[in-house]
């Protein structure tokens, strides 16, 4: 099932790494390597590229960097041993998404291979990253949550059948949102029973039951694709994955991709990968492995109290005993990725240095469990008697390898003295032996009389004795010439001939031994990779739970109450990433309390830069901190548990999707009417605004009438001051604005929110602070001052409120009827006494009401 074909083959000749063909025409051209040709004279020289096999790592990573498969072709067969062309045969596929070298993934990020199944018109979603053993699978009802699972995971490959099944939406998102490489799988492969058989065969049971996945043929499928794929690249050499975990999104806090992209989670609205986003700004991690937790801790954020609570207790007993925190950082700081390290040290991929790093990890690792055991809490004092400090694994590594082991295999010594017996002896007989030939200098010189004579040793003529060429005539007749210099000769002699076979046969032995002697240690302590990982995960949330009380005492976050009420009440709440920016003056906190009673849906008024879209998207953060177990950025926070949180913020075109802002507004807008329950969070910023002013307002009006009847606690934030009618008429809807003050022409922003609505929109005040010319907004004033005398004389002439306008169910529906009859009106074409008749029409119409 593997496509070889796309992938670039790397073909071992010697001591490097060959590539023919369009291979070596690609290749060359990303790696910048010369490429040059074999049997240039002929007809068709084969063009050629070549990398040293000993620095191929980097060649790897920027081939799979820019999408390529490699295929790795070695000698299975000494060239020594070889009757003829040495046997040579792919052992590896290296891909995107397989990939277990460390440098080339990044440290706080899972580097996930996933595979998606249809099946009863339902999706099966399966992912692994093979550098830390996570595999993960789950049942995803609707395209749209597949498409918001996969936003999560961000896989850098992704396995499909290829026979078209999928919805032409999701084919055209994964090519058009998610950076990975498609790679097609024969649909044969997607089979119920095919993937059963190789799933049990992988995990080594006769049944899936316990795993979960007895009734969920969907992820039985992806995940039997995914591990056959994974047998095919890695052939068979997989390092052991964790089990299966088989989880349902609806057990966490949901946030559609959207909203994620919209509060800025993860990546910026510009793209930014890191700062500027709240992960930045919640991330004071110090180990990899914490790294990624806390971002999964953020894509999954929990919706129990109780385990949210735990979460909370347990960052609030850092956060107030410093000491204690600070010898955990402290520790923590000195451990490296031990979770990716040991899946490593489970394949034949690992180096001599990756056993160093996990060995002197360990003793950091034992001095946390110390910090833990002394803990005057019960629950640091549970996880210290869940860490397995891995003592055995210490003593094994301490006791066989050099402290500073190389990262290879070619480069010795691995070996500490002691640790082999005979190991031990080869080496005293190369050292005895290099301390014979440095006393033979001496002993030749008095021997010869030759004062110029010296015993030295190169990599190609081995050792030798060097005499000047003034004193050639003093050389003995037993020596016998190797190497002729410009002022001088080079001999052997039998004796040092001995000495150099001896110092031969043991170096050979030696790295033999030290080679065989690093493989049985490698495997001993892929034995115990389980406990090695459970560690790993232990260590990691501590990690975390101590970045979380760094940033809560750095930057005064407090303990929200989270319970199962439906109010949320933030006092002085402030922006996490907002507030750590250069502001020009200080930032300024405010109170938001939302319920599902009279606070349910805030409607939120204000010049634009008011300050409303922080304010909204704070809101939304702040419930989100509490439900990954984080402390707030407020002074006082109770929080109710809520099952989803949508934001539809700013305007975002997708025109590479095809969709212009207001068509993007309003698909999103549609999402979240769809999907919000009475327990979700909506956050909605300026809906309507894409379009014409009416249709705008008017999509605004309805869009909040029906989340005031969905139940769902709402901040809408609009420029559209007219929507603040809205109070009088339902009773759970609420006026807010942020205050502005009017000074002269001019306008200060205050930053706090303030019971009731604005009355104005101060747009041409918020242009002249933008630095438009003075006379346009001379001109803007003069139309302005126009526009409303024109409004309030149609307002009196209809004499009829805009209250009653936009809330008789009919009115602005018939309106819409007559104007589109007076537009289908061809003037030029009637007489007078028809347009009498029609306008007599019309009013007839309206008179009726
Ligand atoms: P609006 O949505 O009303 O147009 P924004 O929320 O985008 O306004 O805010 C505009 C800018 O005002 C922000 O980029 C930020 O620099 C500043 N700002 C917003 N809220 C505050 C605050 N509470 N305290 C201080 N500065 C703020």
């Amino acid at each position: 099932i593997v496509p070889l074909n796309s992938a670039i083959l790397l073909f071992r000749l010697g001591d490097f790494y060959e590539m023919f063909n369009d291979d070596a025409k690609i290749a060359s051209k990303i790696l910048g390597i010369t490429l040059t040709a074999r049997n240039k004279s002929e007809t068709n020289p084969v063009p050629l590229c070549g990398v040293p096999f000993h620095s191929v790592e980097p060649y790897i990573a920027k081939l799979l960097d820019n999408g390529f498969k490699v295929a790795i072709c070695e000698q299975v067969e000494d060239p020594k041993q070889a009757q003829g062309v040495v046997d040579r045969k792919v052992v590896k596929l290296l891909t995107p998404g397989v990939i277990l070298d460390t440098e080339q993934l990044k440290g706080n990020k899972n580097n996930y291979v996933a595979c998606v199944s249809v099946c009863n018109a339902k999706y099966g979603l399966s992912y692994v990253d093979i550098s830390t053993g996570d595999f993960r699978t789950c049942m995803v009802e609707s395209t749209d949550d597949l498409k918001n699972e996969l936003c999560d995971i961000e896989p850098r490959e992704i396995l499909l059948s290829d026979d078209q099944s999928y919805d032409p939406s999701f084919l055209n998102f994964i090519k058009n949102t998610l950076s990975v490489l498609i790679t097609k799988i024969n649909s044969y492969q997607f089979d119920l029973e095919i993937s059963d058989n190789v799933l049990r065969d992988y995990l080594k049971v006769n049944t899936l039951q316990a795993f979960n996945l007895e009734n969920n043929p969907e992820s039985v499928i992806s995940s039997g694709v995914l591990i056959h794929y994974l047998n095919k690249t890695q052939m068979d050499e997989i390092p052991p994955l964790k089990p299966p975990l088989f989880y349902s999104r609806l057990n966490y806090l949901q946030i559609d991709d959207s909203t994620k992209a919209n509060l800025e989670l993860t990546q910026t609205i510009k793209g930014g990968d890191k700062s500027g986003t709240l992960l930045s700004v919640i991330d004071e991690t110090l180990t990899a492995m914490g790294g990624r937790l806390l971002r999964q801790w953020l894509g999954y954020p929990l919706k129990n109290a109780y385990e949210i609570n735990i979460r909370l207790e347990r960052v609030g007993l850092l956060k107030d005993n410093r000491n204690f925190r600070n010898n955990l950082r402290a520790s923590l700081r000195e451990i490296s990725d031990i979770e990716r390290l040991i899946s490593r040290i489970c394949t034949s991929s690992c180096k001599p240095r990756d056993l160093g790093s996990l060995r002197n990890s360990l003793v950091f690792i034992k001095d946390i469990k110390q910090t833990l055991s002394v803990s005057e809490y019960g629950t640091f004092r549970d996880t210290c008697n869940e860490i397995d400090e891995l003592r055995d694994i210490f003593i094994l590594l301490e006791e066989s390898i050099v402290d500073e082991p190389p990262n290879s295999t070619r480069i010795l010594p691995i070996i500490r003295n002691g640790y082999n017996h005979e190991l031990d002896d080869l080496r005293a007989i190369t050292n005895d032996t290099k301390k014979l030939i440095a006393g033979l200098e001496a002993d030749e010189k008095s021997k010869t009389g030759i004062n110029f004579l010296k015993v030295g040793y190169n990599k190609v003529f081995g050792y030798y004795i060097e005499v000047t060429k003034p004193n050639i005539h003093l050389v003995p007749e037993n020596y016998i010439r190797k190497q002729t210099l410009t002022n001088a000769e080079r001999y052997i002699t039998p004796e040092l001939k001995e000495f150099e076979e001896k110092i031969y046969g043991a170096e050979d032995m030696i790295i033999e031994l030290e080679e065989r002697l690093f493989e049985e240690i490698r495997l001993e302590v892929a034995d115990e990779a389980d406990r090695v990982r459970k560690t790993s995960s232990l260590i990691s949330e501590l990690d975390v739970l101590c970045s979380f009380s760094e940033i809560a005492e750095r930057y005064n976050y407090t303990k929200p109450e989270v319970n199962s009420s439906t109010s949320i009440k933030l006092l002085e709440s402030r922006h996490p990433v907002v507030e750590r920016m250069d502001l020009e003056d200080r930032f300024v906190p405010n109170d938001i309390i939302l319920d599902n009673d009279e606070n349910q849906l805030l409607l939120i008024t204000g010049p634009n830069m008011a300050g409303k879209s922080t304010l909204i998207r704070q809101t939304a953060l702040c419930v989100l901190l509490a439900h990954i177990g984080c402390f707030v950025p407020c002074r006082e926070a109770s929080i109710g548990l809520v099952d989803k949180i949508f934001t539809r913020v700013g305007a975002a075109d997708n025109l590479s999707m095809g969709q212009s802002t207001f068509m993007v507004e309003m698909v999103e807008t549609a999402y979240i009417l769809r999907n919000a329950t009475e327990k979700s969070l909506i956050i909605l910023d300026e809906i309507g605004r894409g379009t014409s002013t009416f249709d705008g307002m008017s999509i605004a009006w309805s869009v909040a009438e029906y989340l005031h009847e969905l139940g769902c606690k709402t901040m809408f934030a609009t420029h559209y001051h007219e929507l603040a009618q809205l109070e009088s008429l339902f009773e759970r809807i609420k006026n807010f604005n942020i205050y502005v003050k009017e000074v002269d022409d001019t306008i200060v922003f205050l930053r706090k929110m303030l019971p009731g609505a604005a009355s104005h929109s101060y747009g041409i005040q918020v242009a002249k602070l933008a630095g438009i010319p003075e006379n346009v907004l001379k001109k803007a004033r003069k139309v302005l001052y126009n526009l409303e005398i024109i409004q309030s004389d149609i307002n009196s002439s209809i004499n009829t409120d805009q209250l009653k306008l936009f809330n008789e169910k009919d009115k602005p529906y018939k309106l819409d009827l007559i104007a589109e009859e007076l537009i289908s009106i061809d003037i030029t074409s009637i007489t007078p006494l028809d347009a009498i008749n029609i306008l007599s029409d019309l009013k007839d119409k309206l008179d009726k009401d």
